[in-house]
């Protein structure tokens, strides 16, 4: 199938303008310093939150 008709220069790139990237959110682990996502665990050390560890290091 092809579209039915053309679509204009403008048109184009008006849709793409929906199409950028966003960078992911980011917040520095407090146990180690690394770079972690939020509401997730830190994939250095395991942290989640304060009383809160899991993964292997999660004695540490
Ligand atoms: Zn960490």
């Amino acid at each position: 199938m092809l579209p039915c008709q053309r679509k204009t220069r403008s048109q184009s790139r008006q849709g793409r303008s929906h199409q950028a990237l966003v960078a992911k959110n980011t917040l520095t682990c407090p146990g180690c310093g690394e770079a972690k996502l939020p509401h997730c665990a830190c994939k250095a050390c395991g942290y989640v939150r304060p009383g809160l560890k899991v993964g292997a290091q999660a004695q540490a």
